[in-house]
């Protein structure tokens, strides 16, 4: 028998019974994402890596190292589209035929139409411009997200997948719906012995942003994504989770304590905010500056999410109320 070279490095590792890790790059402050292999009657890759021959070439050799082979794939489960977790799915499913399972929302995002792409655009210029966001800024997300499009092919879902729905092929996991971080966020678990793959949605090293979409139709109001990201990590907090394994990052074993921290953390910062009010009514892009004032310009859309947000908690709590003059939404103390 040929021995194994002493430093050949690892790319897969199995961390549960049935579950294979495999660590991939990506070109995004975060660092390297985490992907997962499923075991059971359909063999289920759940998120890809983004579309860059690095993490590609990684996929391969990760998937070889659990004893499988990449036509082996049957299913691809999308946490959600960003491209660091979605980026290779086309690539994949071209090669494989397999079948992508993720949420009803998850579509639009994967589809990436002319009308869709411009739908949101929109949006977003409309809001930065409520927000009071100055001129030179405006175009700022529209850029952006030219600058990610190569790092993801269109693609699109086959099951879509319904909150505490039996994944298909797995017959010990369900998906929980775990939207906040993105509007189409799926969490795995499997409860006989407590086993989560969160996504974004728990990450140990760092918390997850609650950044504002659009909703799926302009007739719809806007998501309170930070309200309804703390309402789904409420919701883990509630279930007997013994492991995370998380998106990003090291597995979480503590997660109803990172839970509490994360929640009393974010609720220090709407109470910021709430003190910035108190010297008189400011628009959204004004809090952001004094909330960030070393990292707004460069993480715009990242930052303006999350005063959007803590103003939205602030709103539902009838503690601040909103003045819209020309357009921009002026944010004020709620004193009756
Ligand atoms: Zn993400």
């Amino acid at each position: 028998m040929k021995n194994k070279p002493l430093n050949k490095q690892q790319f897969a590792k199995k961390v549960k019974d049935g579950v294979h890790q495999i660590v991939l790059p990506t070109t995004f402050p975060v660092g390297p994402v985490n992907v997962y292999l499923i075991e059971g009657d359909a063999l289920t890759l759940v998120d890809t890596g983004p579309k860059t021959d690095e993490a590609w070439e990684i996929l391969i050799k990760g998937i070889e190292e659990t004893g499988y082979h990449l036509k082996d794939i049957k299913q691809i489960l999308i946490t959600h589209h960003h491209s660091d977790h979605a980026g290779l799915v086309e690539r994949i499913r071209k090669i494989t035929g397999a079948q992508t399972l993720g949420h009803p929302l998850l579509q639009p995002y994967i589809e990436l139409t002319p009308k869709f792409t411009e739908y949101r655009n929109q949006f977003y210029y409309n809001l930065y411009k409520s927000c009071g966001v100055p001129e030179e800024f405006q175009q700022n997300f529209a850029r952006q997200q030219k600058l990610f499009q190569h790092l993801i092919d269109p693609s699109q879902v086959d099951i879509k997948m319904a909150h505490r729905q039996q994944v298909p092929g797995l017959k010990d996991w369900q998906v929980l719906y775990t939207p906040g971080h993105s509007q189409d966020h799926l969490s795995l678990f499997r409860q006989r012995d407590g086993v989560l793959l969160g996504g974004d949605h728990i990450i140990g090293h760092i918390s997850s942003n609650a950044l504002i979409e659009p909703p799926l139709d302009s007739t719809n109001e806007r998501p309170m994504t930070l309200v309804q990201y703390r309402t789904a990590l409420e919701m883990c907090a509630d279930e007997d989770i013994d492991i995370v394994f998380t998106g990003h990052g090291e597995p979480v074993t503590n997660h109803r304590q990172l839970i509490h921290e994360r929640l009393k953390s974010n609720w220090r910062r709407t109470e910021k905010i709430r003190q910035f009010l108190q010297t008189g009514p400011k628009t959204v892009y004004e809090l952001t500056t004094l909330l960030f004032p070393t990292i707004y310009t460069k993480e715009l859309n990242l930052t303006l999410s999350e005063t959007i947000g803590h103003l939205d908690l602030l709103k539902l709590l009838h503690q601040v109320r909103v003045t819209i003059i020309e357009g921009i939404s002026y944010y004020s103390i709620c004193n009756d």
